[in-house]
């Protein structure tokens, strides 16, 4: 359990900003290679964006909506085999727009046979394309894009960009003009077995990974907003919070990368070329969401697991991130997802721009958020005709509040773009000690790219721990 802040000691190895995946999972290795952590979370509640929240009985996930099979191996391997235990496939993924309407176990085999029979692809093709992603890596060329990448295999068919695009869209947030490789890896990542969830939701995950925390040793402070970075003579000392500084020999911000450099770190300690290349950075869209709660009793027919369903005649990035995006992927949690608990929830998610509503006065904030809501039944009823009558609870979120919640830069839901990824690497080259973890360069980002990431940072962390001792 989280301690009062007033109980935090004067000193620790490494003090971690942050309790997203990325967060949690760094300050559990480090803990666990034997040194004393100490784990700083803003909220009153631990998981950044893998967040939950309750409403008149329904419990609503914010970003459990899917996630790759590596996360089996990856649980396993640095948090706890319960936690692998309960991860289970999401089996029946549907798309809906004007160019196709299909059900997929979103894996190789059945993308191959989709491709082939459906879309009429040769097979040779099919084999080359999947090749192709599956042998990208991290080190390959970036010049190429995701939409060079598909003209080159598929040309002229749309309706196949749209296949292979858009679950990855709202994966990520990548574009088609993102790197191939931003692409490559993740959609790989998916081909593999297909799309997992965790059973009992993100609650009980991040209450599982929370004891495993405390039986490492790590002192968890919630409602603890870390105001900034003690940097001296080119290394970190420490951290000040609620108004008092606590020492430690590394600093781990899981704050986002922008965030860590402009608003937390003294930017005098950093190098004039490491402040220009960061100035470039551009952080990943954000999103909205509307949470939708059936009234306990009632059951609503399967019709999928996960449903992307447009309106839009073709895929566009751009459309995706509109205002009024007729595009929306529906999350429908059914009773088996929670055992337990008997309650059916659906949740709908679309890619957002933060700019789009920032500068919305109350009034006109306050209706766009209805209209989004209605608009987002509208699109239910056509596949639940029934619906509005069956819900009892329904409200949405905006970039605005993903950015009250996790102070990250215009709300990224995915934090920043390719280049996020070198300066997040190499931040401590320009102060010893001072570590990021988290979402950057897309595939660093998602619920597997932050804990993975949370492993590397750890890796880095520890052994600069271990220089220190000589
Ligand atoms: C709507 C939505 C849907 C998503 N769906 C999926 C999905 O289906 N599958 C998937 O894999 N991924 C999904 N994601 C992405 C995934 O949730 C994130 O990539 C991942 O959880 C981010 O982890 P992180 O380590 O980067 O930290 P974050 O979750 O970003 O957490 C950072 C934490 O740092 C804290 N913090 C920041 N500044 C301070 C400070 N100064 N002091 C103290 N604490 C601070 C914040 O409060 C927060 O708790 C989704 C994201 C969103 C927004």
């Amino acid at each position: 359990m989280p301690v009062p802040f007033s109980e935090a000691s004067d000193a620790y190895d490494a003090i971690i900003i942050g309790s997203g995946l990325g967060g949690l999972t760094t300050a559990n290795r480090l803990a666990y290679c034997g040194h004393k952590v100490l784990l700083l979370e803003y909220h009153h509640k631990l998981g950044g964006l893998a967040a939950w929240f309750k409403r008149r009985g329904h419990i609503f996930d914010v970003s459990l909506h899917g996630f790759p099979y590596g996360m089996v191996k990856t649980c396993k391997k640095y948090w706890n085999r319960e936690i692998m235990n309960s991860i289970v496939q999401l089996k029946k993924i549907v798309f809906d727009n004007p160019q196709f309407s299909l059900e997929t176990t979103f894996d190789r085999q059945d993308f191959t046979s989709i491709l082939e029979n459906r879309f009429r692809i040769p097979r040779q093709t099919i084999e080359a394309f999947f090749s192709a992603v599956s042998s990208m890596n991290f080190y390959d060329d970036q010049t190429m894009t995701t939409r060079e990448l598909f003209e080159q295999f598929f040309p002229g068919r749309t309706d196949i960009h749209r296949l292979l695009m858009e679950p990855i869209t709202y994966a990520n947030g990548s574009t088609l003009d993102d790197p191939a490789i931003t692409y490559g890896i993740v959609f790989s990542n998916f081909m593999s077995r297909g799309v997992f969830t965790f059973e009992g939701g993100t609650d009980r995950l991040i209450d599982m990974m929370t004891a495993e925390l405390e039986k490492n040793g790590v002192t968890i402070c919630t409602r603890s907003k870390v105001e900034r970075i003690v940097v001296e003579k080119g290394r970190v000392k420490g951290v000040e919070a609620n108004g008092r500084v606590i020492a430690a020999k590394a600093v781990v911000s899981n704050s986002g990368i922008t965030n860590t450099i402009n608003n937390l770190t003294d930017r005098r300690a950093f190098s004039e070329a490491f402040l220009e290349k960061a100035a470039a950075i551009r952080v990943n869209n954000s999103s909205c969401q509307v949470y939708i709660g059936i009234r306990k009793g009632e059951q609503v027919n399967d019709i999928g697991d996960l449903l992307f369903t447009s309106s839009a005649p073709e895929f566009d990035s751009r459309e995706l991130l509109d205002l009024h995006t007729r595009s929306k992927t529906f999350s429908l949690y059914y009773p088996k997802t929670r055992p337990g608990h008997d309650r059916y929830t659906i949740v709908a998610s679309m890619n957002s721009r933060f700019e789009d509503w920032q500068n919305m006065d109350d009034e006109q904030y306050v209706g766009e958020k209805e209209l989004l809501i209605e608009r987002t039944l509208d699109d239910l009823t056509r596949y639940l005709p029934d619906i509005r009558t069956k819900v009892d609870w329904v409200e949405a979120a905006t970039p605005r509040t993903f950015n009250h919640y996790t102070l990250h830069t215009c709300g990224t839901s995915f934090g920043t773009k390719f280049e996020g990824l070198d300066i997040s690497r190499t931040i401590f080259k320009e102060i010893g000690g001072l570590f990021h973890v988290g979402s950057v360069g897309i595939i660093m980002s998602g619920w597997l790219g932050a804990i993975n990431y949370g492993v590397i940072v750890a890796n880095d962390a520890d052994g600069y721990l271990r220089s220190l001792r000589g």
